[in-house]
């Protein structure tokens, strides 16, 4: 699943492509992808005439701001309406900035055309993503599900040592299930939890009551360091993630432990491990990431 640097890669490709464009029409292939409006010619007719003024992520979310002039009551003076369209793009979801004579992949869902014959398509195999039309009377947070619920952006100032002891010391559950909760760090997947992990040297299974504050600390260090490094290098290449130009990220060559079971740590040669934890793989070294003492 595209975590927060992937998502990131995307928003920061959709922002330097798409800004300032209109949309002009459009075609829904796979209809349970457009969760919001219920009536599919609606989710179209909505969107068009609007304009891509920006795009924020939230957790991993993308949220475009859109903007419309209208000629609103009899005095006809023309006033900016904005609404928003929403996405997340699940398991296997894509966003592609291409022209729109280019062969459609197998895969595609759902198209959006822009001027001058661009268009913004959403490919996705495995067909969990969604998009979302936020009407202009509606608040994101009412239309898209699970976006009111999130935690702090790990890469905001918010998101302090204080807020991770806070949020975590009291709870009995696995810190690897912890960090991917959603409600507590948003953004935050299988991969860099378990990289953030190794390198703070914490064992995926330690109950969170169990770590100390220093632990803690070089957690919410970690956390940051994984995120930041992998933005840089535009993600991975993990789950088919692609940038909106088809490019594969680099952080997966570059990976610690995940995806890499069986073979030698990079820091101490013991075979990495994996390990099945709520229902998600774990990797860990288990030399580096020992058990914790009294555990
Ligand atoms: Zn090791």
């Amino acid at each position: 699943m595209p975590e927060l640097p992937e998502v990131e890669t995307v928003r920061l490709g959709l922002q330097q492509t798409t800004l300032h464009q209109t949309f002009t029409g459009g075609q829904v292939l796979l209809r349970r992808i457009v969760a919001y409006p219920p009536i599919m010619n609606d989710f179209l007719d909505h969107l068009k005439g609007y304009t891509i003024t920006h795009w924020h992520r939230r957790g991993k979310y993308l949220l475009a701001q859109l903007e419309k002039s209208t000629l609103s009551g009899s005095l006809s003076t023309p006033s900016n309406v904005i609404s928003h369209l929403g996405i997340h793009l699940r398991m296997t979801g894509q966003l592609l900035w291409v022209n729109q004579i280019q062969p459609l992949p197998i895969h595609t869902r759902v198209r959006l055309f822009l001027n001058a014959g661009q268009e913004l398509r959403y490919v996705d195999q495995r067909t969990f993503g969604r998009i979302w039309w936020v009407p202009p009377d509606k608040s994101p947070e009412s239309v898209i599900s699970g976006l009111g619920n999130l935690g702090l952006e790990p890469l905001s100032t918010q998101f302090t040592v204080e807020y991770l002891i806070h949020q975590i010391h009291h709870r009995r559950r696995p810190i690897k299930s912890t960090l991917l909760d959603q409600t507590i760090i948003a953004g935050m997947g299988n991969i860099y939890a378990d990289e953030a992990l190794f390198v703070s040297g914490i064992n995926p299974v330690t109950p969170c009551s169990k770590l100390t504050i220093q632990q803690i600390q070089r957690l919410h260090h970690s956390i940051i360091q994984v995120l930041r490094d992998s933005i840089g290098l535009g993600g991975t290449t993990f789950r088919n993630f692609v940038n909106i130009k088809g490019i594969n990220g680099n952080y997966g060559g570059q990976a610690w432990v995940y995806n890499r079971e069986r073979q030698p740590c990079l820091i101490c040669t013991t075979d990495i491990v994996r390990l099945k934890l709520s229902g998600r793989s774990s990797h860990f070294c288990p030399v580096c990431q020992p058990v914790n003492e009294a555990q």
